[in-house]
């Protein structure tokens, strides 16, 4: 699974209506998804398995998948509706679920751990449960071995080594790989192929199941945070008595026998 976001580098808030400003901004593959699909890469180089790559987003995705399908990627698949706008987390997961289903019989989901355009974090798992599968998050490496994976994670001051029957969802680490190039072979052929293409009716899902209707997250106010000036004050050592004064009075620091 892989989502078109907005280059940072590009995207600007505007200074009046204090939105995000994506027009201008180039659409790239989520950083995460490009370890994700490399993690994938590297499984279907080993087993031979067929690589799906699947994108819910407006028309213009499909170049997202192109690029994919440049690198490897068997299918690439488009998931795009009008009533699929605005969707939340939620109904993110509940389509993306019903096109894996859709696919048919399939071993591992593959997906970056947050994004950089919204990076909750929920869609990973959020597709496991609506499918029903285990899951494994944080993952930095993988490898199938018969019916099982094996997966190392992540956990900041330690690495787990987890081994579990398929299928079985992972979330992938940004930064765990170096993704590979596309080659304009591939592309071309990419291309020629096409990318296909799945609304709601494909998917036999309700208007009011997916986008906005099918949401139950609300956003009750959006407040912009008051910009903190933070001053430098340059000292020198005969400053110091009257420096732990001032401190003391403001009540930062305490008499050692307070502490
Ligand atoms: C409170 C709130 C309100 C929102 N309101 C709106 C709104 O009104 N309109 C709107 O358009 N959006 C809205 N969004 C954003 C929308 O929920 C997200 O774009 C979407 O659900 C994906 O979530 P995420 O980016 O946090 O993905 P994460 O959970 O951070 O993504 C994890 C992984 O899931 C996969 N993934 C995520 N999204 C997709 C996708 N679309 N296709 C394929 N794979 C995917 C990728 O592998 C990704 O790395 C809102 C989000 C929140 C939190």
């Amino acid at each position: 699974m892989i989502k078109q976001v907005p280059d940072a580098e590009e995207i600007f808030i505007d200074p009046v209506k204090f939105t995000l400003n994506r027009a201008s901004a180039r659409g790239i593959i989520n950083p995460a998804d490009e370890n994700a699909l490399e993690l994938a890469l590297q499984i279907k180089d080993k087993t031979g398995m067929e690589l799906v790559v699947i994108t819910m987003g407006p028309p213009q995705a499909e170049t997202a998948l192109i690029e994919c399908m440049g690198r490897g990627a068997d299918r690439g698949i488009l998931i795009t509706d009008r009533v699929f706008a605005a969707a939340d987390t939620y109904a993110t997961s509940l389509t993306l679920a019903a096109a894996v289903k859709k696919i048919g019989d399939f071993n591992l989901v593959v997906a970056g751990e947050s994004t950089t355009d919204s990076g909750t974090g929920h869609v990973g798992p959020g597709v496991a449960q609506f499918l029903d599968i285990d899951q494994v998050t944080y993952v930095t490496s993988a490898y199938v071995d018969k019916e099982n994976v094996h997966c190392e994670r992540d956990l900041e001051d330690a690495v787990e080594v987890v081994e579990t029957p398929m299928p079985v969802l992972l979330t992938v680490l940004m930064n765990s790989n170096i993704p590979r190039h596309s080659t304009l072979r591939k592309k071309i052929d990419a291309i020629r192929k096409g990318i296909e293409k799945w609304d709601h009716d494909t998917l036999n899902l309700p208007p009011d199941w997916v986008g906005l209707k099918g949401s139950p997250t609300i956003v009750g106010a959006l407040r912009i945070p008051q910009e903190r000036k933070r001053e430098g004050k340059l000292i020198t050592l005969d400053d110091i008595p009257e420096m732990v004064k001032e401190l003391y009075e403001k009540g930062v620091i305490g008499k050692e026998e307070e502490l």
